[in-house]
């Protein structure tokens, strides 16, 4: 794919200050702080209801926070919402497609609405088609959207999160619903983009693909960041610094539950 272009390339991908989300007297998310350097893959992780997704929507301009900036390749949300999350690709857990229009007229709608190579009509076909391949959807582009699988319409929307070359990819769960094909797909794509100086910033409970792809990792509970750093940094956060073949699954339980609850659930697995 086309060399990346990074308007900030001094400035982090993604800087976050003191970031607070209410809803009511929900306090999902509790003043927190995270830096992802560009050429980094972040993994964003926690238990259910921990304030992962109240983050990721925050981050992406979707959710005004209660407190708190956010600043995107350099660009302050706040101040500069257009500059900054046209930077963005944003891949949602639970994506909205329109089903009525085929993968190419989705695509092509998608970037007008953001106004993507808008005065290049032919640079658009071909990306369009660029993405329609990568993602193995080519032969599927003319078919309407109510006709794809799941995996299908998961691939669409990462090529629509795709079609303005964005600097940092914004992920919740990006591994639901993809087959093995689709999933090393999708994490050659993350390994392809942080070499060219892009940046992903990822939310998962699936914790062997974190430990696979995430140069660090921040853990979320109850609102507050309760560890953040390489796998190795958790370790020795989880008191596990001198086991190397410790996995991040272990790591994870260690500092998300008490110590009577991985007795148990050592216990279930036998
Ligand atoms: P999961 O892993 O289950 O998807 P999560 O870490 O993404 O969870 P969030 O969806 O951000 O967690 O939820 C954090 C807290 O905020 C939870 O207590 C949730 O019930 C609450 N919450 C989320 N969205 C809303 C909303 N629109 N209105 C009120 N409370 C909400």
């Amino acid at each position: 794919m086309s060399a990346l272009v990074i308007r900030n390339p001094e400035a982090p991908a993604l800087e976050v200050r003191g970031l607070k989300k209410h809803y009511s007297a929900i306090e999902a998310v509790r003043g927190i702080d995270l830096k992802v350097e560009r050429g980094e893959i972040f993994g964003f992780l926690g238990p259910n209801g921990a304030g992962k997704t109240t983050t990721i929507r925050t981050l992406v301009g979707l959710l005004q926070p209660t407190a708190g900036d956010i600043f995107l390749g350099g660009f302050s949300l706040k101040d500069d919402p257009v500059e900054a999350k046209s930077i963005v690709g944003f891949i949602p857990d639970r994506p909205f497609l329109y089903e009525k229009l085929t993968g190419r007229e989705f695509l092509r709608f998608i970037a007008g609405l953001y106004r993507v190579y808008d005065d290049e009509p032919e640079t658009l076909e071909e990306r369009i088609e660029e993405l329609l391949r990568f993602f193995q959807l080519e032969e599927w582009g003319d078919e309407l959207v109510e006709a794809y699988s799941h995996g299908m319409k998961q691939r669409l929307v990462m090529s629509s999160a795709l079609l303005h070359d964005p600097e940092i990819i914004i992920v919740d769960e990006p591994m639901v619903g993809l087959d093995p094909r689709g999933a090393r797909l999708l994490k050659n794509l993350f390994k392809e983009r942080v070499r060219g100086g892009g940046s992903i910033f990822m939310s998962t409970h699936t914790l062997a693909v974190a430990e696979e792809l995430c140069d660090r990792i921040a853990i979320i509970q109850e609102g507050e960041l309760i560890a953040e750093g390489t796998l190795q940094e958790l370790r020795i956060r989880a008191g596990m610094g001198d086991d190397e073949a410790a996995r991040l699954e272990a790591v994870f339980l260690k500092l998300t539950t008490d110590e009577e609850m991985i007795d148990v659930v050592d216990a279930i697995r036998g």
